[in-house]
């Protein structure tokens, strides 16, 4: 097949593991026989400092004629003032929003060679496998900001509309897999919140009524993401809760550096990219985990190129790279070889081959 895919590499180890992600696709191309043609546009910090505009109109034409984007990460002390009015991560939200990806999946895979990196007992993880959708393109992170001398105020704001189709997606996702939905909110307190569990409750009943329905508060889901992991299949929440709750999630994996996440709207284009950000401490080092990167660009193949075998493959070749003893230095155990970036990157080629 023939695709286009512009790469945005964006701050800190973005290009790096964006530069590992593509080695990846390329490999896969000439493997299958495909055709990737590449377009890189600017997007966050060093749009700023190219054009003043962390999201450029050439960026958003790029993306939007694109078959799918992957992005590596936006951010870092450089633009971090805030009271600057430019910010890096303004563009990435700002993306979201034109390209309409409203739903961001997250899958937590536990690697079980990988369990000694996680801060949590090895019994605990055993069967940890779920997916984590999230509200993207609402909530506090959109709504209307105030800012005086003395305070400050962001707006919450959810429509039926936008509950209904995030709900939906994770229940069609929860029904290709085991059929179990945990639904999280902060419905005693939110006014936001009652309206997604009442939107939730009448939405799983009518259109999914055989997709078991749990409900949690956000805080005690997020207790029980540490004490009962393997108990959750499909989580879906609110955009804020979701971004918080997915970054406590990839603890169990050991590493954020592990994780991949897919930015998908109504249509098969979509937004890939590692749930990690910039890493500015370890930027330049040549030591960034490539694996979230090209797991993500996985996610791409099945998700929007159609191209689940190749998306398998792909994940089979993390596995197997893992397996077999490559570690970079965010995984390492005592003993074990630290691999840089690129040395991580060919391994998992090596294995794909
Ligand atoms: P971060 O995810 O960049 O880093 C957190 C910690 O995890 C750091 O110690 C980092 O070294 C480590 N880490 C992250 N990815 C890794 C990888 N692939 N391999 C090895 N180690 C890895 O989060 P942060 O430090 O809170 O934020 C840094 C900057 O990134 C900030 O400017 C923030 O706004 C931005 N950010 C961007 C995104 C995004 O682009 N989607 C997401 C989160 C944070």
């Amino acid at each position: 097949m023939e695709a286009v895919i512009t790469l945005l590499p964006g701050d800190g180890i973005g290009p790096d593991v964006t530069a590992c992600a593509r080695n990846v696709l390329d490999a896969v191309a000439g493997k299958h026989g495909h055709t990737f043609q590449y377009k890189e546009a600017l997007i966050g910090g060093a749009s700023i400092d190219a054009t003043g505009d962390p999201l450029p109109a050439a960026t958003v034409d790029a993306c939007k004629a694109a078959d799918a984007v992957l992005l590596g990460a936006v951010g870092g002390p450089k633009w971090s003032d805030p009271n600057a009015a430019v910010r890096p991560e303004q563009g990435l939200l700002k993306l979201r929003s034109v390209l309409g990806v409203y739903a961001n999946i997250r899958p937590v895979r536990i690697y079980p060679e990988l369990a000694g990196a996680s801060p949590l007992r090895p019994e605990i993880l055993e069967g940890v496998d779920m997916l984590v959708i999230r509200e993207l393109t609402g909530g506090i992170y959109f709504g209307k900001k105030t800012r005086t001398d003395t305070s400050a105020s962001d707006l919450c704001e959810y429509t039926v509309d936008e509950v209904e189709r995030i709900v939906r997606v994770a229940a069609r996702l929860a029904g290709e897999r085991r059929g179990r939905l945990c639904s999280v909110d902060k419905a005693n307190v939110l006014e936001t919140s009652r309206l997604w569990r009442d939107v939730t409750d009448r939405l799983m009943a009518d259109e999914f009524p055989n997709i078991e329905v749990e409900t949690l508060l956000v805080d005690a889901a997020a207790m029980h993401l540490l004490s009962r992991p393997s108990d959750f299949d499909v989580i879906v929440t609110e955009n804020m809760f979701g971004d918080i709750l997915t970054d406590e999630a990839s603890m169990l994996a050991g590493s954020l550096g592990m994780l991949p996440s897919a930015s998908l709207g109504d249509g098969s284009a979509g937004l890939y990219e590692p749930i990690h950000g910039s890493a500015p401490d370890i930027a330049g080092m040549g030591i960034a985990n490539p694996c979230a990167a090209v797991a993500s660009a996985a996610m791409m193949l099945r998700h929007s190129l159609g191209l689940d075998a190749e998306a398998a493959a792909v994940e089979q070749a993390i596995a197997d790279a893992i397996s077999g003893g490559a570690r970079t230095a965010d995984i390492v155990a005592e003993g074990d070889t630290r691999l840089s970036t690129d040395a991580m990157t060919d391994e998992i080629i090596r294995c794909l081959n």
